[in-house]
């Protein structure tokens, strides 16, 4: 049973007769239209030739013999004129169809030559059938002759309708544009064969009626064939025979069953005829012939179905291939390159002017939450679903795809976007009760329709970051010209860091520290600042997170670090007060440089004592790759710097997380003192985090002290250091020398030992 399954399936496959995708057939319908391309400019230059030589054989002559002119070229060339429109109208129709840009000319010159073909298919039929018809009433090979030519005229005539129907159909973006064009090439080819019967029926029975017929008057005054001139022809058939049937082999790589099927009754019919006119002056095919053709039909035929399947077997390649570029693989949904190629393409379709549409960068929220607690299997399948839903709010116009990770990027029509939005938060809401993932989402609305459409995402995302900055409880940011300068800012500081290093743009900034107990200065922390030449002086809200999100910000603290240690020695070389520094590394660094290398190499150059250094880790670095971040304070600490953990409080975590690391200092954020004065809350909170500091033997720092009574407040809290508006901003290296020169600042006794020291 299996065994016959297979062969049927076989026989399925070999002929063509299994349902093709769609992309499939298209890919066969335009390998097809490619071969139209070349047959019919085959037969156009074929025809022109033949023109030449019918003029040249018989109008010329004829019309020196004293034949009227226009009656010599009708008589003699209209036949060939027809094909010759025939192949124009088929080479013209079938490069448009190849072409992806649809054009009114591209359309209008195919139109054109079916048009004069048609005219002449209406003038040339009269004189056939009447002649070989109605003078000749008999079925005979006059006859029949006459009714193949018709049938031949009536195919062109078809084509020629169908060809102007499908040029108008396709140019108005006709959904079913492909199944014209197949009418179309079915017709070509029907054209190829009646014209191949016709030529080659004449030919073999050539001696009586494919040559002149000559008409006379009967004794009514009638018209009646006088005389059927007889030429030399006959026995040429092979040849004629041969030719038909490689025109119609074009047929068969179409749809194997379908053209074998029409082949084999043409083939027949043909034979029949001769056949049973053999009495006209036709000869029966000798039998030793007839195999012979039989053999050559069979022939070509696997010669046709060998080439269906490899063309098959290349579009189903070709479609796979297309399916992996096109597709993103988890969520089916487009992948971002050919979204943008669509995105592309429906600008122009549509004429999509501004505003009209919008780019929306969507990122879901919770998503690595959701992805740690349930697993990789489940964040799959999790955003399958969120990509389902995308789907179903943006109706069958808009554009979906997937670009990375948890990030939707959409293109759809600029109505109703807060609506959608919400909704599409309200289902993804709803698929997790504990984790409420939801969206954020960066809106752009098309600004110049012929913008770049990678360009306008980015300044979607962009209005998404720019939304997760602010993080104010809603779910959507329209991209504004505030972001887009700030764009353009981030794209300046990211292509402009290495200069600014050459050319010293970059400086260091001192921020005092001072001790709580006697507010003597005990320490400065490194800030960086930007003076620009075109911008002036950028603080680093401008430009850190810039850096950090190209993840280049190592550039700047390796400078940062340089330009302290430079400033360290100097005041070593010359007797000046020495403040120990505490310098900042960026989250972004950890994986992209080894920060103790670096700490260690600049310091070796400039040969600074360790203990003048301490590294301020940022606390948000904590949920980042743990084991780095451990590994690098252990180092750290192995090579006698001290770690001081930064803005301790900003983020989410736990007191818990202090006990896996080996700080030295705590600094809390100043988002503690906020409220400060009415707040009592505030008060116990940063007693209890600087007790809880001080039991796990770390030492405490207190940013953003900007009055006497949070300095007082702290003091009594055991705050240890204090750092704020209150006993300096940031300083350039000047600035905090002269102060200090002036005696603003008292100096702690280690400062004043350590100058002593040198
Ligand atoms: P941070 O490390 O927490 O630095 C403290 C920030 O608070 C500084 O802002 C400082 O000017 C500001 N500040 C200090 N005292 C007060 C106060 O009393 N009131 C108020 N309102 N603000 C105060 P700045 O210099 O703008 O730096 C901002 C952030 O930029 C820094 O926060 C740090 O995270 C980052 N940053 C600065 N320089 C560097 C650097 O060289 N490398 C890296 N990776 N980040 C840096
Ligand atoms: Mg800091
Ligand atoms: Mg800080």
């Amino acid at each position: 049973m299996k065994i016959l399954s297979n062969i049927w399936n076989g026989f399925l496959n070999v002929f063509g007769i299994r349902k093709n995708s769609k992309y499939v057939k298209n890919y066969l319908n335009e390998a097809n239209m490619k071969s139209g391309i070349f047959m019919s400019f085959v037969i156009f230059v074929l025809e022109i030739w033949l023109v030449i030589r019918q003029m040249n054989k018989y109008v010329i002559p004829k019309i020196s013999g004293g034949m009227n002119g226009f009656e010599a070229l009708f008589k003699y060339t209209s036949l060939y004129f027809v094909m010759m429109f025939f192949g124009a109208a088929m080479f013209m129709y079938s490069l448009q169809y190849i072409s992806k840009k649809k054009s009114m000319s591209k359309m209008i010159v195919p139109i054109v030559f079916a048009g004069l073909s048609i005219a002449l298919c209406c003038l040339l039929p009269f004189e056939f059938s009447y002649k070989s018809i109605v003078l000749n009433p008999a079925i005979d090979a006059v006859t029949i002759q006459g009714i193949l030519k018709l049938f031949f005229y009536a195919a062109v005539f078809l084509f020629d309708v169908g060809i102007i129907f499908s040029s108008i159909y396709r140019y108005r973006g006709g959904k079913r544009a492909s199944l014209s064009s197949v009418m179309v090439i079915s017709l070509f080819a029907l054209v190829c064969l009646a014209f191949g019967v016709m030529v080659s029926y004449g030919d073999f029975i050539s001696s009586k009626v494919y040559s002149d017929i000559n008409l006379g008057v009967d004794s009514k005054g009638n018209d009646v064939i006088k005389d059927v001139i007889a030429n030399d022809k006959s026995n040429k058939q092979i040849i004629c025979f041969l030719m038909f049937t490689i025109y119609i082999g074009c047929l068969l790589i179409w749809n194997p069953l379908i053209s074998i099927g029409i082949l084999g009754i043409l083939f027949l019919g043909f034979f029949f005829l001769l056949n049973h006119v053999a009495d006209l002056g036709g000869r029966i095919v000798p039998e030793g012939d007839q195999v012979n053709y039989i053999t050559f039909f069979i022939s070509l035929a696997m010669v046709a179905v060998s080439i269906y399947n490899q063309r098959l077997s290349e579009a189903k390649k070709d479609e796979e291939l297309e399916e992996l570029a096109t597709k993103d693989k988890l969520t089916g949904l487009m992948s971002f390159e050919y979204f943008i190629l669509q995105v592309r393409d429906r600008i122009e379709t549509y004429n999509i002017q501004k505003s009209d549409s919008v780019y929306l960068f969507i990122n879901v929220t919770n998503f690595k939450v959701y992805n740690d607690q349930k697993g990789f299997e489940q964040g799959n399948e999790f955003l399958k679903t969120i990509g389902q839903i995308i789907a179903g709010v943006f109706n069958e116009l808009s554009l979906v795809c997937r670009q990375s990770d948890d990030h939707f990027v959409v293109f759809a029509y600029n109505k109703n976007i807060v609506e959608k939005i919400n909704e599409i938060n309200e289902k993804i809401r709803a698929l997790d009760q504990d984790i409420k993932p939801g969206i954020m989402v960066g809106a752009y609305e098309v600004y110049n329709p012929n913008d770049d459409p990678r360009y306008c995402v980015e300044k979607a995302r962009y209005a998404y970051s720019a939304l997760k900055h602010e993080n104010n409880g809603s779910i959507i940011l329209y991209y504004d010209e505030q972001m887009h300068d700030d764009y353009l800012m981030v794209q300046y500081v990211v292509s402009h860091i290495d200069e600014a290093i050459e050319k010293g743009y970059l400086k260091t900034y001192y921020q005092p520290v001072v001790w709580s107990k006697g507010r003597a200065l005990c320490g400065a922390e490194a800030l960086a600042r930007w003076i620009d030449p075109k911008f002036g002086f950028l603080s680093p809200g401008k430009f850190i997170p810039a850096l950090e999100n190209a993840r280049v910000v190592y550039k700047l603290d390796k400078e940062v670090l340089r330009l302290v240690c430079q400033d360290i020695r100097y005041n070593l070389d010359n007797g000046l007060p020495v403040l120990p520094v505490s310098i900042n590394f960026s989250r972004a660094d950890f994986g992209i440089i080894d920060i103790v290398d670096v700490v260690k190499s600049t310091v070796e150059q400039y040969n600074i004592p360790h203990e003048l250094l301490h590294i301020e880790i940022t606390e948000s670095a904590l949920t980042d790759d743990e084991d780095i971040l451990k590994l690098t304070i252990n180092r750290l600490h192995e090579n006698g710097f001290a770690t001081w953990l930064d803005d301790f409080g900003s983020g989410y975590s736990s007191f818990n997380v202090l006990k896996d690391y080996e700080f030295d200092v705590l600094k809390l954020d100043m988002k503690f003192l906020t409220g400060f004065s009415d707040n009592k809350k505030a008060r116990s909170l940063i007693k209890s985090v600087i007790n809880m500091a001080d039991q796990i033997g770390m030492k405490t720092l207190c940013e953003g002290v900007e009055t006497m009574e949070q300095a007082a407040f702290l003091e009594e809290a055991s705050c240890g250091r204090l750092q704020g508006y209150l006993y300096g901003k940031p300083l350039s290296y000047q600035e905090i020398m002269d102060r200090i020169a002036n005696g603003d600042f008292a100096l702690s006794d280690d400062i004043l030992i350590e100058k002593k020291k040198r």
